[in-house]
């Protein structure tokens, strides 16, 4: 018998990650690879908020704090909630965690029982089914098209739901794909959601401030008031203030489930960082015009490799409406013979061809549970991402047709 659980050997390794992780060892051995697999800003966390740490720290703000975070930063959520989502909250129905995938592991580990299904929209972030699966549920995906922008429609989520339903997760802007729901497609998918009283909702607000399209960013406790005692809304400090590495993410909701959270959390992590937190207050507290210049040269930087990607043949993708990733379509390229002899069967083919061949790290689709892209996070400077879709566009080039492929 083997030292590893049943539970485990369905869960996946994070494709992210992973990428990201091979980019490393490979420049490590001196190869130069672009890492543009790990969605994550280039920019330093603004230096006040590095500050705030600094000053947490010279004033022995090292120990232990309140499971659910310390009170100042509790305030500062239960402020950014209703400041920017008209959402109130509460002490008791807010709380923080080592980053928005803490929360949202605490979040199905202290909901679902065995069997339970979580239903999401696909292409989904490769976290997803495998949280869902490492705390005792089912996930049950819900494939969305391209010509949809994306999106889950009411008759897409209707359809998902069973006796089973627990929760819909739903991600917007979202990774991969940038489709940002809408008010009337949120308020379309509340309608269904008001026939399935059991079915609680999570929000997983995670890119809320990297909206460049006319789509106004809307969350569903605000267009929805009366979902709001079955909704979960989450969201963090990693992607809008570039604090990826401190940790920090939020979560407010019914108080019942906050309690339950924070009984999971205090029994795994305690709390995230005591400095971090400091870190976030001032994050969510200060000054926040640096937020619009990111999402400025996200928005350059979008078109830019949308530019460059759409110039490749076999490449296309279009413009996405939020978050900072591009998900391309390769269909058109597997199939494909590489100098070496071997046949690009699978996107994971073609990633890893680009990994080797161009020094580019990407994800392939299939991580998302959508066979036929590469994912391409930009949030990486101007210049790298020229010089990456250079290299891409000369690797592509030097594929040829095997015989039979379209
Ligand atoms: N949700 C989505 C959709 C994400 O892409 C990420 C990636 N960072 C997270 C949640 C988690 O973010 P963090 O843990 O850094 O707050
Ligand atoms: N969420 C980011 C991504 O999808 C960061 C890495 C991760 O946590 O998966 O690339």
């Amino acid at each position: 018998m083997g030292i590893l659980s049943e539970k485990l050997s369905s869960v996946k390794p994070s494709q992210t990650k992973a990428m990201t992780e091979r980019a490393a060892s490979l420049r490590a051995e001196g190869k130069q690879v672009i890492t543009l697999s790990q969605g994550e800003p280039d920019f330093q966390t603004p230096d006040r908020i590095c500050q705030a740490a600094i000053e947490a720290i010279r004033a022995g703000h090292t120990k232990y704090t309140a499971v659910a975070g310390i009170q100042s930063l509790r305030k500062a959520v239960i402020a950014k909630f209703q400041r920017e989502n008209s959402l109130n909250f509460t002490l008791d129905q807010v709380t923080v965690g080592c980053g928005a995938k803490q929360l949202l592991f605490n979040a199905l580990l202290a909901s679902l029982d065995e069997g339970d299904e979580v239903v999401f929209p696909t292409p989904c972030w490769v976290s997803y089914p495998e949280i869902v699966k490492l705390a005792g549920g089912v996930p049950a995906p819900v494939e969305t098209r391209v010509e949809n922008g994306f999106i889950m429609t009411p008759d897409d989520l209707r359809s998902a739901i069973t006796d089973k339903t627990k929760w819909l997760m739903l991600n917007s802007p979202s990774n991969p794909t940038g489709a940002v729901y809408s008010r009337e497609d949120l308020e379309d998918l509340a309608a269904v959601l008001r026939d399935y009283p059991d079915v609680w909702v999570l929000s997983d607000d995670i890119y809320e401030h990297l909206v460049y399209g006319d789509t106004e960013f809307c969350t569903m406790a605000e267009i929805a008031p009366d979902l709001a005692s079955r909704t979960l809304t989450v969201n963090g400090v990693s992607k809008s203030y570039a604090m990826t590495g401190w940790r920090v993410g939020y979560a407010g909701g019914p108080a019942e489930l906050i309690k339950a959270m924070n009984t999971v959390q205090g029994q795994s992590t305690s709390h995230t960082c005591s400095i971090a937190q400091h870190a976030a207050v001032a994050a969510l507290n200060g000054d926040q015009s640096f937020i619009r210049e990111f999402r400025d040269a996200f928005k350059k930087r979008r078109d830019q490799v949308v530019g460059l990607l759409n110039q490749i043949p076999g490449l296309s993708c279009k413009a996405p409406d939020g978050a900072f990733y591009v998900f391309a379509e390769c269909q058109g390229l597997l199939g494909t013979r590489a100098p070496s002899g071997k046949v690009l069967a699978t996107d994971m083919d073609f990633a890893l061809y680009l990994m080797e061949e161009a020094g580019v790290a990407v994800v392939p689709g299939s991580g998302f549970l959508a066979d036929g892209f590469i994912r391409i996070s930009y949030a990486s400077s101007e210049e790298e991402l020229a010089n990456a879709c250079a290299a891409i566009s000369n690797a592509v080039s030097r594929l040829s047709r095997t015989q039979g492929a379209a």
